[in-house]
């Protein structure tokens, strides 16, 4: 995949319909790419990588339908589009989803199962460093999903309190927690160099 920026200028893109995006694009001019939102099937053209981001699943389902997107997005992936999804983007990505809103579907990308809202009114929401494969990361979880199945040939990437909370399969990294309101850029970084090799 070509970026259609400058030469050798690398575009990342941040599905932007909802959510979290600006943290995200940051993060990513911090890691040396350029950012850019994505709201519609054209943006998707000659992107190099795509980050989904935290927000309301649900609302972000509804989105990607009315904007046209839910086909194209998934075939990006399904193509092998370096992709990082926190949170909401994880469940996105998901198979199947525990505790669905009506309606709910997703891309069904990472053969995982997804139960969302899954650390309880307790833990609703905190801060914590999670260690990744890729190294330790400081996290936010809010209202965060947790992964309860894992198929084969997705790899578990990071636990917190005994839950997954991370996996990756191919060219595809997801979390139930949130970097980008941290400043964590660790796996952005990671995303970057993927889009490097790529
Ligand atoms: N609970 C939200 C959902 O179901 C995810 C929360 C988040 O992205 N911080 O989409």
């Amino acid at each position: 995949m070509t970026g259609a920026g400058t030469a050798g200028e690398r575009r990342i893109g941040v599905l932007a319909l909802q959510g979290g995006v600006r943290e995200h694009l940051d993060l990513l001019e911090s890691v040396g790419v350029h950012g850019v939102r994505v709201r519609t099937p054209q943006d998707l053209a000659g992107l190099d990588g795509i980050v989904l981001p935290g927000g309301e699943s649900s609302t972000i389902d509804r989105l990607l339908r009315i904007f046209d997107l839910t086909d194209p997005l998934r075939e990006a992936i399904r193509a092998g589009l370096p992709t990082l999804a926190t949170c909401a983007g994880l469940i996105t990505l998901a198979e199947q989803i525990i505790d669905p809103a009506p309606g709910q579907q997703s891309l069904g990308i990472l053969d995982i199962t997804v139960q969302r809202n899954a650390f309880g009114a307790q833990v609703k929401s905190e801060e914590a460093t999670v260690d990744t494969t890729d190294g330790p990361v400081r996290a936010a979880f809010i209202r965060a999903p947790i992964v309860t199945r894992v198929g084969s040939g997705v790899e578990v990437i990071a636990e917190h309190r005994g839950r997954v909370v991370g996996v990756r399969a191919g060219a595809v990294t997801a979390v139930a927690f949130h970097p980008e309101l941290t400043g964590d850029a660790l796996l952005h970084a990671s995303l970057a160099r993927s889009v490097e090799r790529a």
